[in-house]
């Protein structure tokens, strides 16, 4: 429906959570932010397929938020030969990154004979940067650089449809980038990594309170957990968890 989005938690957990899977997030039940959850078996469970998949949004090449991509891009080609290649976006490096993990997980047999077959791993591998923006499965996106690890670059996406619009942090400290992506939309899917104390390349409780009050008009969703505190006027994620998000304009 037009001004909507339908957000799915398929994995809130962060790298090391005892509480949920690792990072992966669903909109519309087409677009795939993170894959770092079984999402080939999990999707079933919410209606969808790896086969109805038109994009993955890639925020870092952490395994808790990558590990799975080989798998589900193995089962797409196998058990959903008739779709269309994915848009697979991520920081620069990810195809070098795609490369590794493939044949890590399915060595130079079946791995490098689909893509000797089909061309580079049948997807469509784009390397973003800050600022680029363009149409992605039907919704306008922008990748925004926030800072999360010293060796790596890490992307936040803002996606937006007429009326609504989602911003997803990846992992991120409070950092310019982060105030720029979370000023720019209504709804936030935001990593919070501890509560209990400050992180060295994530947020905590107190600084996503913080942006809270920082930006009153912003709805957060509360990712990438350890453990499930409330805070006020946040929404905790949990695996399986879905739901309906519409612009701020419409209550
Ligand atoms: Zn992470």
């Amino acid at each position: 429906m037009k001004g909507e989005l339908k957000l799915s938690i398929l994995g809130s957990g962060a790298a090391f959570s005892e509480i949920g899977h690792n990072s992966a997030h669903l909109v519309d039940r087409k677009l795939l932010l993170d894959c770092g959850a079984p999402v080939t078996s999990l999707l079933p469970g919410l209606g969808g397929s790896v086969g109805e998949l038109e994009a993955i949004l890639i925020t870092h090449f952490h395994g808790d938020h990558v590990i799975h991509l080989p798998t589900l891009l193995v089962a797409r080609r196998l058990q959903h030969p008739e779709a269309s290649p994915l848009r697979l976006i991520g920081p620069p490096g990810l195809l070098r990154h795609l490369k590794v993990l493939g044949e890590t997980a399915f060595g130079t047999g079946l791995w490098s004979r689909i893509e000797s077959q089909d061309g580079p791993l049948w997807a469509r591998v784009e390397e973003w940067e800050d600022g680029r923006s363009g149409e992605v499965a039907g919704y306008e996106v922008e990748a925004i650089s926030v800072i999360h690890s010293p060796e790596l670059e890490c992307l936040g996406y803002r996606i937006a449809i007429p009326g609504v619009s989602l911003g997803y942090t990846g992992d991120t400290t409070y950092c310019p980038g982060l105030l720029r992506l979370a000023r720019s939309v209504d709804h936030l899917l935001c990593e919070c990594t501890s509560f209990s104390g400050p992180q060295p390349t994530h947020l905590w409780g107190e600084e996503v309170a913080a942006l809270m009050r920082e930006i009153p008009s912003l709805r957060l969703i509360l990712t990438h957990l350890n453990e499930r505190r409330p805070l006020p006027g946040a929404l905790l994620a949990s695996d399986g968890l879905s739901v309906t998000l519409r612009g701020c304009a419409e209550g």
